[in-house]
């Protein structure tokens, strides 16, 4: 049954269960997070909500399921695509985990962390790094990202390569689901053959089937050297060739392996203050790799990194190459990869795809697709660059010269992100491939899926969220 309150009487009852540090209706102090970090969708809310604890967060979801009131999980709000703002109605509530914020137990023996779903990444990694450990995951949002929100995005950054997605290092979650009920899945269980995997359906499920409110996360040992190196390249082929090389001699000493191509970095060396370019001279691509170890009696990174960028030159898989002498000129080189969305912005408006291909394939794609897409858009530009060793790069396509920053990105903005999609879908790759669908791509998601999957999720949502209130009009298709 659901019973309607009026809305006064709900946020009475939210402010005897949660106490004055628990809820705000002050529509200044909501608003900051009723915009995405984008900047591109804009919501409203009747309150926000912040519950201290897992019990506080399971009797606001038995409120809000009694009352049938929609609520929108909301981490650091770092998101890409929409998925922790309201739509406009006001009728939601935001939840925001920023209070869960307990490192409950660091486990060195078990190399485990058990995180509330509001520690903020840069915050996990400084409090495992004390005990000799590291959290292998890592993005340019790490300052506001939470763990919540990166577990249900299944967030990807740059050391998949080596360590996979949060799916790869998420070994167990509690989480509070639509009804209230609390599942209590945080052991670390190395085989459990329960059925259905409750925890890897909570993982990338963008707060549509639940609230992660702590998940165990697997650490591994503190890194003990590391050499970043920067190199030209001729083209995206030779990068690929470069990467198979690179798999084959270095391992799992290799952490990261990007692509970026001269317009991104002539972009940052012209925008973003401070930096310098990397090599003497000219190259249409250049790719940055990353050499780690964690381990003492694997070979340092600058020798490997010497005899494996000589073996690339004798093969004429590289042009020219730096390798980084010192932590200052890794930071410099990896500063020059983290930049690009932000010079770019400065630049003018792009239209931006976070899509996959089978790796072996992205190269052509990125060749393929990028000239298809300026011929069909006279005077755009493709930038693609990224996580070419997992097949995931950022395909941005850049408006032409003078275009209008306002009216751009709907037209023919729009028409061209269908086109890129199409491309992508019929190379066999995804949409999404790390910042999740939330509203900005739930559409395009419906148009693009089969049957099947379409069947899947909303069924799977069905199943979990009958009433349709956890982060509604987010990632599944209508
Ligand atoms: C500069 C920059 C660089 C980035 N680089 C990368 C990158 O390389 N790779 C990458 O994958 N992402 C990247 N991101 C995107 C972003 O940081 C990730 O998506 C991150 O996981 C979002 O975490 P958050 O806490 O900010 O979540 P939010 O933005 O608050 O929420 C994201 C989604 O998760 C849901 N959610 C949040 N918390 C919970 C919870 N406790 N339970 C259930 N649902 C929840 C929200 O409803 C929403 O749907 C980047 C962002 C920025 C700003």
């Amino acid at each position: 049954m659901t019973e309607t309150l009026p809305r006064p009487q709900l946020t009475d009852r939210l402010s005897a269960l949660l106490g004055p540090k628990g809820i705000t209706t002050d529509a200044q102090d909501l608003a900051p997070w009723l915009t995405d970090w984008r900047g591109r969708y804009h919501g409203a809310a009747m309150a926000m909500v912040a519950p201290a604890n897992a019990q506080e967060l399971a009797e606001i979801v038995r409120l809000a399921s009694e009352t049938g009131t929609p609520i929108v999980p909301q981490g650091g709000n770092s998101g890409m695509v929409g998925g922790a703002t309201p739509d406009s109605g006001g009728g939601a509530l935001l939840l925001s985990t920023r209070r869960m914020n307990a490192i409950r137990e660091i486990d060195p023996a078990a190399r485990t962390v058990v995180a509330e779903a509001g520690v903020v990444l840069q915050t996990l990694h400084e409090a495992v790094a004390a005990q000799g450990l590291r959290f292998p995951l890592t993005l340019g949002g790490k300052g506001s990202a939470t763990v919540g929100g990166l577990v249900s995005t299944n967030a990807g950054g740059t050391q998949v390569l080596r360590h996979g997605t949060m799916r790869a290092l998420v070994e167990g979650v509690e989480a509070v689901l639509p009804d209230g009920s609390i599942y209590h899945g945080l052991a670390t269980l190395k085989k459990d053959n329960r059925g259905y995997d409750i925890r890897h359906l909570l993982v990338g499920a963008e707060g549509t089937l639940g609230i992660v409110t702590a998940a165990t996360l697997k650490l591994v040992p503190a890194l003990i050297d590391r050499a970043v190196v920067w190199a030209g390249v001729h083209s995206p082929l030779a990068a690929r060739e470069l990467l198979l090389m690179l798999e084959a001699r270095a391992g799992r000493e290799m952490e990261g392996f990007e692509i970026v191509p001269q317009r991104c970095l002539a972009n940052v060396l012209h925008h973003i203050p401070g930096t310098r370019a990397p090599l003497a001279s000219a190259h249409r691509w250049h790719v940055l790799i990353e050499f780690a170890r964690d381990n003492a009696a694997a070979p340092p990174p600058q020798e490997l990194a010497e005899a494996l960028m000589a073996e690339a030159f004798e093969r004429d898989l590289v042009q020219d190459a730096a390798i980084s002498s010192s932590e200052s000129q890794a930071e410099a080189f990896w500063k020059l990869r983290d930049s690009i969305s932000e010079a770019e912005r400065a630049e003018g408006p792009a239209m931006q795809h976070d899509i996959s291909v089978p790796v072996a394939d992205m190269a052509r794609f990125i060749i393929e697709a990028g000239a298809e897409v300026e011929r069909r858009f006279p005077g755009t530009e493709v930038a693609a660059f990224g996580h070419m060793g997992d097949g995931n790069v950022h395909f941005h396509v850049a408006a032409p010269k003078g275009s209008d920053r306002a009216t751009w990105p709907e037209h023919p903005g729009k028409e061209i992100s269908g086109f890129v999609h199409d491309l992508v879908v019929a190379a066999g790759g995804s949409i999404s491939a790390e910042h999740g669908i939330g509203q900005m791509k739930r559409d395009e998601l419906g148009r693009l899926s089969d049957a099947a999957r379409l069947m899947a999720l909303r069924a799977i949502k069905q199943a979990f969220d009958p009433k349709g209130i956890m982060n509604p009009g987010k990632l599944v298709p209508l």
